[in-house]
């Protein structure tokens, strides 16, 4: 049973993998999109072992065993999925790489194992892989080496709080999580660094729980002074954990205070390709903020009329890397608008420069956790 999910427990899900012993062992893993593979953009992949090739289905079958370098990953025109040269007569299969070695998807290697599956036209990959395995390549990706260490194992607890939250039981061929930042930043062993597998190895099996249920543990890089409440993030339960906190500890952020000047004629592009303006844009008002300063409504003053759309809205069509948080003051001035901001992000959950800071501070890294997300639980479940 290579694909089934034997239990529905929320504390643990618990796969059964096949070994190469013919032993099956009971892992937790995570399901991570990692890549599409399209007619236009292809992906490739390889490994730097031999291949077991298995049918994604709930009695899976061994399809075969071969070298995979570089190898096409696309459709046949029955829908089944094709490795190389080598129609596999299904619409998912699962590639294990035999005993320590690794599949790459392109240039990057992935611990754990690959399910290639069809959905529509494309080829979807995700890699299985066990949880802390998972921990160690988001720490790594999420934050930088020179945090402090009780930061970097607060960001190891919230990230497999956040993961274990998301598992999406019910569905067999399916996935968790993506791995940019509408998950969480997750680039396999290639982007796994000693200090991530350090901070999930000091942390292992340690999560949040609110409500007997596992936080998601929403975070972002920098806060600017202030969290942000729920309603800033679209998808954010309104529950005390994600109540805004004063937080002055993510000073040292490149982003703390930043200011930004647009051209007029590009923000009226953004927005008038969504609907926004009507006529030509004439300015842009902040019409209502939370507590601590994020924007909650701006007003789009057109020749033919005005407009209302959220904050973090706004921040979308105008681009979050122009737009670097939803907590910014906007003025005109000639043919552009200056807009001077503080934060990175969307400000909703624990401020990771401002985690840093703290453990800085000498604060642990529970301590740290029980300041962003408050009426949360730590406990260890493994
Ligand atoms: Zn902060």
């Amino acid at each position: 049973m290579l694909l089934a999910v034997i239990s529905c427990a929320t504390v643990e899900r618990r796969v059964q993998v096949p070994v190469l012993s013919g032993e099956p062992v009971a892992v937790r893993h995570v399901r991570v999109l990692v890549g599409l593979s399209t007619d236009t953009q292809p992906l490739f992949v390889g490994a730097d072992a031999e291949v077991l090739v298995y049918s994604g289905e709930r009695e899976p079958r061994p399809l075969g065993r071969l070298a995979l370098e570089n190898a096409r990953i696309s459709l046949s025109r029955r829908g089944a999925v094709i490795t190389g040269e080598r129609d596999w007569g299904k619409p998912a299969v699962v590639l294990m790489p035999a005993s320590g070695g690794h599949l790459k998807i392109g240039s990057t290697a992935y611990p754990g194992y690959m399910v290639l599956m069809k959905p529509g036209s494309a080829v979807q990959a995700v890699n299985w892989v066990e949880m802390e395995q998972y921990v160690a390549g988001v720490v790594s990706c999420e934050v930088p080496r020179r945090f402090s260490r009780s930061g970097i194992e607060a960001q190891a607890v919230a990230a497999r709080s956040y993961a274990l939250a998301q598992l999406r039981l019910r569905h067999l061929l399916s996935y968790d999580l993506k791995d940019d930042q509408s998950s969480q930043v997750y680039r396999g062993l290639s982007g796994t660094r000693s200090y991530g597998v350090q901070a999930a190895a000091r942390t292992r099996g340690v999560v949040l729980i609110h409500d007997w249920k596992f936080l998601s543990a929403f975070y972002f890089s920098t806060c600017g002074g202030h969290t942000a409440p729920a309603a800033q993030l679209p998808g954010a339960p309104r529950i005390k954990p994600f109540e805004c906190v004063e937080c002055d500890y993510c000073r040292d952020s490149p982003r703390y205070k930043w200011a930004v000047t647009m051209s007029v004629a590009d923000v009226e592009k953004a927005l008038a390709a969504a609907g926004y303006v009507s006529g030509s844009l004439q300015d842009i008002r902040v019409a209502g903020r939370t507590r601590g300063g994020w924007v909650e409504l701006v007003e789009i003053v057109s020749s033919e009329g005005s407009r209302r759309l959220s904050g973090n809205a706004f921040r979308r069509l105008v681009g979050t890397g122009n737009l670097y948080s939803s907590k910014f003051d906007v003025r005109k001035s000639g043919d552009e608008f200056v807009i001077q901001g503080r934060g990175y992000g969307h400000g909703v959950g624990m401020c990771q420069w401002g985690a840093d800071g703290l453990g800085r501070l000498g604060r642990n890294y529970a301590e740290i956790l029980k300041y962003y997300y408050r009426g949360a639980e730590i406990v260890k479940i493994y």
